[in-house]
């Protein structure tokens, strides 16, 4: 047996779009029925790269998503579709069946990831097959993930324990887009963005200075992370839990000690947070 999955590593991407221009190169003007007819020229996106903006300027991260069909076990497009129309194959790959699901675009709106378009000239929905039509004549991977220069994108067999794609499983930490959906997809990604915390630090009598250096803890309730301000006297901390309740510790010698509690609930910027120094004879 055969199925077929990805895994997506999110700190790997750029957000070049090579993957979509693969994926342009591979599927428009290409008529691949049964498996798919052609991708019209403009306004389809079987890959999309989805940009993630968190924090407020000038602390700003960007994260790219990689956003494919995610070929779900339990695909809310498959149960939807009238009269077999989307159906998975025995390698766990969906396919909307371009004679038979004609004249249906509620099918586009059956996809809580919205990765599936109407195609207007053939009255027809599309989206990303995995290059099924590739596979089918021995290729090993999609045209997007031989595109990719950073190989953010890893495809293979999740029932072959010895594939490439079995062994990040096993080695990295991964989780689903949108779990809440409940579909069981088979794309999983890694590092995708979370809550973030980020702040600036100065030093009362040295305004006019950055305060490199200054440490910066950051409590879970369980453990503590270590951090410190670079050379703008800016500090981050990445990868929180959203919900999750936060103690930040903030410490440099000669100064007063700060303490603020912080939920996760958003990305939080906590400005410009002014340390007094400690003066001769003050408790
Ligand atoms: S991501 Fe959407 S289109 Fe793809 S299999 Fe899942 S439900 Fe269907
Ligand atoms: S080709 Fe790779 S690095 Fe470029 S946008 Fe796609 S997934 Fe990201």
């Amino acid at each position: 047996m055969t199925t077929y999955g990805m895994v997506i590593d999110v700190s790997r991407c750029t957000g070049c779009y090579n993957c979509f221009l693969a994926c342009r190169d591979e599927h428009v003007g290409n008529d691949q029925r049964p498996i798919a007819a052609s991708q019209p020229e403009s306004g389809h996106k079987w890959i999309d790269v989805l940009e993630h903006e968190r924090g407020k300027l000038p602390r700003v991260r960007v994260d790219h998503v990689p956003l494919p069909c995610q070929q779900c076990k339990d695909a809310s497009c498959v149960s939807r579709a009238p009269d077999g129309a989307v159906y998975r194959r025995e390698d766990g790959i969906v396919i909307i069946d371009p004679e038979k699901a004609k004249g249906h675009p509620q099918i586009v709106a059956s996809c809580p990831y919205r990765v599936i378009h109407w195609n207007a000239a053939e009255q027809v929905a599309q989206k990303c097959t995995f290059c099924a039509h590739l596979l089918d004549q021995g290729w090993k991977e999609p045209r997007c993930v031989e595109a990719c220069p950073t190989e953010a994108l890893v495809f293979g067999d999740l029932d072959d324990p010895t594939s490439r794609i079995s062994q990040l499983l096993k080695s990295k930490a991964t989780e689903e887009l949108h779990p809440e959906f409940g579909l069981a997809p088979s794309v999983r990604y890694v590092r995708l963005p979370k809550r973030f915390v980020s702040g600036e630090i100065a030093l009362a009598d040295r305004m006019s200075e950055p305060a490199a250096g200054v440490r910066v803890t950051l409590h879970d309730g369980t453990k503590a992370h270590d951090g410190a301000t670079d050379l703008y006297g800016d500090f981050a901390f990445d990868e929180l839990d959203a919900g999750a309740s936060y103690r930040l510790r903030i410490a440099a010698p000669g100064y007063r000690p700060r303490e603020i509690d912080i939920g996760a609930r958003k990305d939080v910027d906590l400005g410009t947070i002014v340390l007094e120094p400690v003066s001769a004879g003050t408790p």
